[in-house]
């Protein structure tokens, strides 16, 4: 690395850093040495950083043969060297690359980092490998032992296609413990070895009983021709499909037409490890397309392996979850995006940049001019704006449920009554629900019960009414939840949900002494309570949550268990509503349908509406009768009493309405601007100036709120402030942005969310 600068420059290069570099949000200009000339765009580089040049790696985005304009006046510094082993980016990903920079406000260098997978950008994964076979020319009269004579039998009755094979499995398949056998093979000429460097590649293959429907219904056939008629080129379709009603067949038969002559599909579907059945399905449609997996349960060599598969063109279907919007697919390749459960919030990443997986998907298919399918059976608001009042995606609807599938008849149960009637602090089950419960194991059906609240009691207060004292986080604003060790045992403790910090349950009040009580459910003592009452042998009832699902190998473990019929009630968070597929589901449960309903976020509606129709069709998916029972205090609220009806269209009309009155997206734009502070004052001083330069530069179409305290005021002692700006076109809000790119300091206490979801 000696030399820095001696050499001329034969050309320049832009350069993206990995790590934030907020001065140059659009990356850095570097000289490229005649050596190392020419670079190519999407490659990696090392290049000298900062002070003391520190060797760092960087992406390159753009190459010019011209000196940067940036750089006048100061010497610029060269690349030291090229990665030559490193794959390249394709070209489409560094141009999305620097759309998301832009759209979402981050520098280049995170936004680019953000799409590889952290294996690919440290070449982990990559692993030497000794395999063993059998020696095309054994040499003759060797003594061999029984142990050796163990190993050549093993090795000799594995079939061909295995082979060769990894010493450990060869000492498993002949009994032995130590290795010394097969070395001594070795050195004896009996088995070869092969030393191996690779990406380990294989395919995935999930064996799942896919019965192809004989016949498709008129609905389906006409979506499906609709669609199809629209493969060149860019363009963007809503699949408005009610639960059960086939859109999984849809996305089907759209991808067999359009990979017809080669080319790739993108699926995404929410949270892959959460909605195993989706992924499955497709791979058991396909048997004889080679479809790759990105997703973040996979070990790091396969993410690195699949990730290649994928950049090599050799995949023709790739599955994955947010992030596989990144696939490296290389550029002309790319045949369609299909979007699954388009409306759910897990497409949102939560950290810079945040972006929202189904909008990127939209800019890639733009960028491809393929088209893309968003398909939902409760479409987010903004969907469904953009198909029925924007007209820039089409509208496709699937109303009936396929063949074969009951709706499920719906029920609402008011809890204030069930309340006034029950026992005290009994009024988690409806006595409607609990005898539904019962007679649905009776006549052997499964139940599914859906309750949105971890941990065992969502509060600790004193049990004195004149005291009001109640547990809350040192270091946050928000209660402290109670959770039990075991369900059965009284032993436990509390946690934040916030910052997760968590402590032992005070013996007393510490204000007034009197004792404590639990308030609330969540799924812990509705496990408790569900054990307690229904008398089940304890291995019929299951709870899946992120307590209690620390792998996706124990969801996988839960699902199997189901699905075999051995577990007959499942309860869960919103895992459970998510895309699962069990015939032998006749009642849902809907324990509390009211735990988003109140919330102070303007898509309260939504999300509940959301929830309850989502979980409601899990049931119904076989001829046998299917119940939906919705428990809730709010009996009267739209969203639930539309969702009850399947009234989508309905619901979204008047929640469009409501949204253009308050001037809220999707009839603005959005951004949120998130300060946060140790100190009180630091914090409210900063997002007032923020608020006030951001108002100077903001023109007539622009609306920036004052700064305001967020509804969660302060998480793991920071306190939060936030800044509200709307806009009523994107393209107005980017124009905005622009500006405010040069007043704004990018800073780990600022987070800046274009098109926010989450409001709190
Ligand atoms: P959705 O994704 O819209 O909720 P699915 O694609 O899961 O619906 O379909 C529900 C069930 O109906 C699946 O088991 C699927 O195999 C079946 N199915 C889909 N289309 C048909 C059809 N035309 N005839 C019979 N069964 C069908
Ligand atoms: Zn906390
Ligand atoms: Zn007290």
């Amino acid at each position: 690395m000696a030399g820095l600068f001696d050499e001329p420059s034969v050309s320049y290069v832009q350069v993206a850093i990995e790590r934030s570099v907020d001065q140059f949000p659009d990356g850095l200009t570097y000289g490229v040495p005649e050596r190392l000339y020419p670079l190519q765009i999407g490659q990696l580089v090392t290049v000298p950083l900062g002070k003391g040049n520190s060797p760092t790696p960087a992406w390159v985005i753009a190459t010019t043969d011209e000196p940067s304009k940036l750089s006048t006046g100061k010497e610029v510094k060269q690349v030291y060297e090229k990665d030559r082993d490193a794959i390249i980016l394709p070209l489409e990903l560094v141009e999305l690359a620097k759309w998301i920079s832009q759209y979402y406000f981050t520098p280049i260098g995170p936004s680019i980092a953000t799409m590889l997978p952290g294996p690919v950008r440290h070449g982990t994964g990559l692993v030497t490998k000794q395999l063993l076979d059998i020696a095309s020319n054994p040499t003759p009269d060797v003594t061999i032992t029984k142990k050796q004579q163990a190993v050549l039998d093993a090795i000799a009755s594995t079939p061909e296609s295995e082979r060769p094979i990894e010493p450990t499995t060869l000492m498993k398949l002949a009994n032995i413990r130590s290795r010394s056998p097969i070395d001594r093979l070795i050195e004896h000429g009996q088995l070869t070895c092969h030393h191996v460097t690779r990406v380990e590649a294989t395919w995935f293959r999930q064996s799942v009983d896919t019965t192809i429907p004989s016949e498709l219904t008129d609905e389906q056939v006409t979506v499906i021709t609709n669609i199809s008629s629209a493969l060149k080129g860019y363009s963007s379709h809503l699949l408005f499909g009610v639960t059960g009603s086939g859109k999984t067949e849809v996305y089907i038969r759209i991808i067999e037409k359009a990979i017809e002559h080669g080319g790739m599909a993108l699926v995404l579907v929410p949270e892959i490890s959460l909605t195993p059945q989706t992924a499955a399905r497709l791979m058991g449609r396909f048997p004889d397309k080679r479809i790759a997996i990105l997703h973040s349960a996979l070990t790091k060599a396969q993410r690195h392996q699949q990730w290649s598969l994928v950049a090599e063109g050799k995949a023709d279907i790739v599955i994955g979850a947010r992030s596989a919007v990144f696939a490296p697919i290389p550029k002309g390749q790319l045949r369609i995006i299909i979007v699954d459960e388009e409306h759910d919030n897990s497409f949102k990443q939560d950290q810079a940049p945040r972006y929202h997986g189904r909008d990127v998907a939209i800019r890639r298919a733009w960028m491809a001019a393929c088209p893309v399918i968003l398909g939902s059976a409760t479409p987010s608001m903004e969907s469904w704006w953009n198909a029925t009042k924007r007209n820039i995606s089409t509208l496709h609807t699937l109303t009936t449920r396929a063949p074969g599938l009951v709706s499920p008849i719906i029920e609402v149960v008011d809890m204030h009554h069930e309340r006034q009637q029950g026992e005290i602090g009994n009024s988690v089950l409806s006595s409607k629900l609990e005898r539904a419960i019962h007679q649905t194991i009776a006549t052997d059906g499964q139940v599914l019960l859906l309750l949105n609240r971890r941990g065992f009691a969502p509060w600790i207060a004193c049990a004195s009414r004149t005291c009001g004292w109640m547990l809350k986080c040192e270091h946050c604003d928000s209660s402290m939840v109670y959770h039990r060790r075991k369900p059965l045992e009284e032993a436990g403790f509390v946690r934040c949900h916030h910052c997760g910090v968590e402590q032992r349950v005070p013996k007393q009040c510490p204000d007034c002494s009197k004792k404590i009580i639990q308030l609330g459910a969540g799924t812990q003592r509705v496990e408790t309570l569900l054990r307690e009452t229904l008398h089940l042998p304890n291995e019929h009832i299951a709870r899946l949550d992120s307590d209690t699902m620390r792998k996706s190998s124990d969801l996988h473990a839960v699902l199997d268990k189901f699905g075999r019929g051995e577990i007959k009630v499942l309860l869960g968070t919103q895992m459970i509503a998510k895309g699962l597929d069990f015939p032998n589901v006749q009642l849902v449960g809907v324990i509390d349908a009211d735990t988003a309903i109140d919330l102070p976020d303007f898509r309260a509606a939504e999300r509940t509406y959301q929830l309850v129709s989502q979980c409601c069709g899990r049931c119904g998916r076989s001829e046998k009768k299917a119940k939906a029972i919705i428990q809730t205090f709010s009996p009267d609220a739209a969203a639930i009493t539309l969702a009850s009806k399947g009234a989508y269209e309905q619901f979204a009309a008047a929640e469009l309405a409501l949204r253009k009155t308050s001037h809220v997206p999707p009839t603005t734009r959005m951004v949120r601007f998130i300060i946060r502070d140790h100190n009180f004052e630091q914090a409210a001083g900063r997002a007032d100036s923020l608020a006030d330069r951001l108002k100077s530069i903001a023109t007539d179409s622009i609306n920036v709120s004052p700064a305001a305290t967020c509804v969660l005021p302060r998480i793991s002692d920071r306190f939060r402030f936030d800044v509200i700006v709307t806009a009523q076109t994107s393209k107005e809000l980017q124009l905005f942005l622009k500006v405010a790119r040069k007043t704004v300091k990018q800073s780990r206490d600022l987070a800046i969310d274009i098109d926010p979801i989450s409001m709190l």
